[in-house]
């Protein structure tokens, strides 16, 4: 397996790009915006339509084609064009004028690389609309069969990859030469984010490259926690099962590369997705059914032993006025209580809509996506907002309950004694219920220890006293 994953770490055009964008011609050297480099004082540098093209400087470009008659279709000395350089720096007029002038939209490098690829690096969504305004296929592939969506996952450009899948119809899931697909790459590379957009998208989370790896695998393989948790919350028990080519599975292979973290979480997650499916199970049933009933039972004993042995109790002294309307006070805000509970535990408690089960868009061939083209929250890069089971972009404060498997509103927690989430539309039903129970358990409670102590007969009944004492302390 080792052997297999060196192989990978050496794919070689991501190393020559990376050595492009390193060391070639150094406009990359420094500064944020990527070419602000160390080649101010080196003339013949400056003054070559390739490194004016990644610098943007449109004058200097206009100034080398109409007057030094100097070409825009022809590759560099390592064979890149002048377009690929202003793509890669998101040079949208220096672009606009290379097309305009000669320079070929389709041009290839080596690789087979096309300025369309070079622009997926950083992100550089404007020039990319114009690449492909003026004609760039969007589904052309380099010698390695990465398209621009490969090239965007692996530098993470969520971004990017959001905007062309969903206004240039790029293909999320293609596979490159070597069987993997851009959620392999982005799973390899520990791109939450680009996992979380692939997988809404309906990625194939099960695709196995020529070396039998699914996503789950590189994740595991290069120890990115928080790719294989997204993959597996998104994902069934059967990924944790899939074996490569020799055999194993991510959690062993996450084992053999000494990612203890990511192994402890794969090997639990195991058995929590088995027992989340073993829905038909006679045990399956009974951890959905939960605890609630566990808890009415609780309450319903407690409330019957105190009006019984404490209230009507025929032998203990007769109750006041008062003190036995506060005694069955309680036994009221105990059973109200109880109404909170029931309502609780039987309302939806903020579920969003799923957009998977909805029939509408299960017609509707458009991609998923499109529907929420312009989602602010999306716009605004809040990728985690996605749900890649429900298949919404859920507003903010929602999150997905694993137990339900549903989106909720306002989600709190899932509640097993209550054997329902607390979110939006039963938080107040939850806290009242708390409330009215809490406060009928030390009311009842202080009822209780007033008794005993008011009791004439007190030595005599020591074994009835015993029995409010243990009330109490179930009660407590
Ligand atoms: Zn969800
Ligand atoms: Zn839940």
């Amino acid at each position: 397996m080792s052997s297999e994953i060196e192989v990978v770490e050496d794919v070689q055009p991501l190393k020559q790009l990376d050595g492009v964008l390193a060391n070639g011609n150094g406009y990359y050297g420094g500064g944020n915006n990527g070419v602000v480099g160390g080649f101010v004082d080196d003339e013949s540098l400056r003054n070559d339509v390739y490194t004016v093209a990644a610098y943007g400087d449109l004058e200097k470009l206009q100034r080398l084609v109409e007057y030094e008659g100097r070409s825009l279709s022809e590759p560099d000395g390592l064979g890149y064009y002048a377009l690929q350089w202003a793509a890669l720096n998101n040079r949208t007029a220096a672009a606009q004028y290379i097309i305009e002038h000669g320079g070929d939209i389709h041009a290839a490098d080596h690789n087979g690389q096309t300025a369309l690829h070079w622009s997926a690096v950083r992100g550089a969504i404007q020039v990319a609309d114009i690449l492909l305004q003026e004609g760039a296929r969007v589904h052309a592939a380099d010698i390695y069969g990465y398209q621009v969506t490969h090239v965007a996952t692996q530098y993470g450009q969520t971004a990017f990859l959001y905007h062309i899948v969903s206004k240039w119809n790029a293909d999320p899931d293609i596979p490159d030469y070597s069987g993997r697909s851009p959620l392999h790459w982005a799973a390899y590379k520990g791109f939450a984010d680009c996992i979380r957009l692939l997988l809404f998208l309906d990625a194939d989370r099960g695709r196995q490259d020529k070396e039998g790896c699914t996503p789950l695998h590189w994740a595991a393989i290069k120890g990115n926690l928080e790719a294989c948790t997204v993959l597996v919350q998104a994902g069934k028990k059967e990924d944790l099962m899939i074996t490569d080519n020799s055999g194993l599975t991510p959690a062993q292979l996450a084992s053999e590369k000494n990612h203890r973290q990511v192994a402890f979480f794969l090997g639990n997650a195991r058995r929590l997705l088995e027992k989340r499916c073993d829905g038909n199970s006679r045990l399956g049933r009974l951890s959905k059914l939960s605890l609630a009933p566990v808890l009415l039972f609780i309450i319903l004993v407690m409330l019957v032993t105190y009006t019984q042995s404490v209230i009507t109790a025929s032998n203990l002294p007769k109750l006041t006025a008062g003190f036995g309307l506060l005694a069955w006070m309680d036994v009221f805000l105990a059973s109200a209580g109880l109404v909170m509970f029931y309502r609780c535990s039987s309302k939806d408690p903020g579920y969003i809509k799923m957009n998977a089960l909805d029939p509408q868009n299960m017609k509707d061939s458009e991609p998923l996506l499109k529907i929420e083209i312009n989602n602010p929250i999306l716009l605004a890069g809040n990728w985690s907002q996605l749900c890649a089971t429900c298949k919404i972009v859920r507003p903010l404060r929602a999150k997905h309950c694993s137990t339900c498997d549903r989106c909720v509103e306002q989600f709190d927690h899932h509640c097993p004694w209550v054997s329902n989430c607390i979110g939006k539309r039963n938080k107040w039903d939850f806290f009242l219920f708390l409330v009215l129970e809490v406060s009928a358990m030390l009311s009842t409670g202080a009822v209780a220890i007033t008794r005993i102590v008011t009791d004439p007969l007190a030595p005599s009944s020591f074994f009835h006293g015993l029995t409010m004492l243990l009330l109490i302390t179930l009660v407590l």
